[in-house]
């Protein structure tokens, strides 16, 4: 296989040939596989009823002739309608949509390279299974995708392939052109298995499988070929890496970490609502792509002194508030806490006030009941780093046993 065709499928062999596909600010994906499922049937059941109609008027095996080529026709009309790029976006926005397929944190972290292999009426051709491999350029950014093939073992044929290679060796291979996969191991979920260390993932590479909804770990064992043909524009590569970042972002909450805003630099007052912490956070950087969309808040939830809480980024979404703990969900407290940062309330509130801690005790119970965490991660940010967040007079031993009290 030429090197140069190659290089211009990974985008890799020549670093600066080729510009890593940055991510869009605001990237509006369309609605996934469900969506273009839908539309497939209608075109199925509006082929057959043109058949049907004629059929009344045309001899029996004139009828079973024509039958015949109908349902060919819009077989194909519906494999081919939708580009591989496009099929493989689909796929990763429906598993990340359904809490259930959720992915541990350990094999999102270590993934070089993701493979999607999406099903499809003519998926099997001469050479393997058509698919679209893309490696990681850093946490929020990806190269161009190319095209592969994968020959070799398989669960199933019907269901969609997803391959996450895991080993740093795994982009050079695919630069080079193909990559053997001895033994992909079966990947672990959340709901399973709600804390893999990275220790536990062993293997090089894990796969699994999505039959209708369902994401199941599935070990299979081939050879991955890289195409040189990228029958997709630069406009569907972007699209398609800005699934991959959203992809990649999404988690399964597994604890709380509690702050308090403290001041915005340059107002000396404690933020009065969630979107003057956006604004402030906008300028730190702190935005991630989840489902789609833009975030720039680090935080998931704001409760402010009446007690009203306010959203932040979804709980879905990756946070930006305590780094290794991302994958937890952080609650910021209106208010500066610290007695020698605060000392005399010059700068808001000393103390939460009892709505705050109220609406407080509230949140947190109900995102530990719906994300069964356990009650030892629930945590204040200066226990995962070296900060005095939420700030010495917060309450937290009143929390957390308010917070145990009820299941
Ligand atoms: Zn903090």
């Amino acid at each position: 296989m030429a090197v140069n065709a190659l290089d211009k499928a990974f985008g890799l062999l020549t670093p600066g040939a080729l510009p890593a596909v940055p991510t869009p600010p605001l990237v509006q994906r369309r609605q996934p596989a469900f969506n273009e499922d839908g539309q497939k049937r209608q075109k199925r059941g509006g082929a057959t009823l043109t058949c049907i109609r004629s059929r009344i008027f045309i001899a029996l095996p004139l009828v079973l002739v024509f039958w015949s080529a109908c349902n060919r026709g819009t077989t194909n009309r519906a494999t081919t309608s939708t580009p591989p790029l496009k099929r493989a976006e689909g796929v990763l926005d429906a598993i990340a949509h359904i809490r259930a397929n959720a992915i541990p944190d350990a094999v999102l972290n270590q993934t070089q390279c993701l493979l999607v292999f999406p099903s499809s009426d003519e998926h099997v051709n001469r050479s393997g299974l058509p698919g679209i491999a893309s490696c990681r350029r850093d946490a929020q950014e990806w190269d161009r995708a190319g095209a592969v093939t994968f020959a070799g073992s398989r669960p199933s044929a019907e269901a969609d392939l997803l391959v996450f290679l895991l080993n740093s060796s795994a982009p050079k291979a695919l630069r080079k052109g193909h990559l053997e996969l001895p033994s992909a191991a079966p990947g672990p979920l959340v709901q399973v298995s709600s804390v893999v260390a990275p220790v536990e993932l062993r293997s090089d590479a894990v796969a699994y499988v999505r039959a209708g909804t369902k994401l199941k770990g599935a070990a299979l064992g081939g050879r991955i070929r890289a195409e040189p043909d990228q029958p997709w524009s630069e406009q569907e590569s972007k699209q398609y890496s800005a699934a991959l970042v959203s992809f990649f972002n999404i988690i399964v909450p597994t604890g709380i970490i509690i702050h308090h805003t403290a001041t915005i630099p340059g107002k000396g007052k404690v933020p009065a609502s969630e979107s003057e912490v956006d604004q402030y956070h906008q300028t730190r950087g702190f935005n991630v792509l989840c489902f789609g969309k833009e975030y720039h808040v680090a935080y998931h939830y704001l409760v402010l002194p009446d007690g009203k809480i306010e959203q932040g980024r979804p709980e879905r979404c990756e946070g930006a508030h305590a780094p290794g703990y991302n994958s937890y969900l952080g609650i910021s407290v209106a208010g500066d806490f610290s007695s020698v940062d605060n000392r005399r309330g010059s700068k808001g509130l000393t103390r939460p006030t009892e709505k705050q801690i109220k609406a407080l005790i509230e949140l947190c119970r109900k995102l530990r009941h719906q994300y069964n965490i356990p009650l030892q991660h629930i945590l204040r940010h200066s226990d995962v780093a070296p900060t005095k967040c939420p700030g010495d007079r917060f309450p937290f031993k009143y929390l957390v046993s308010q917070v145990a009290r009820v299941g």
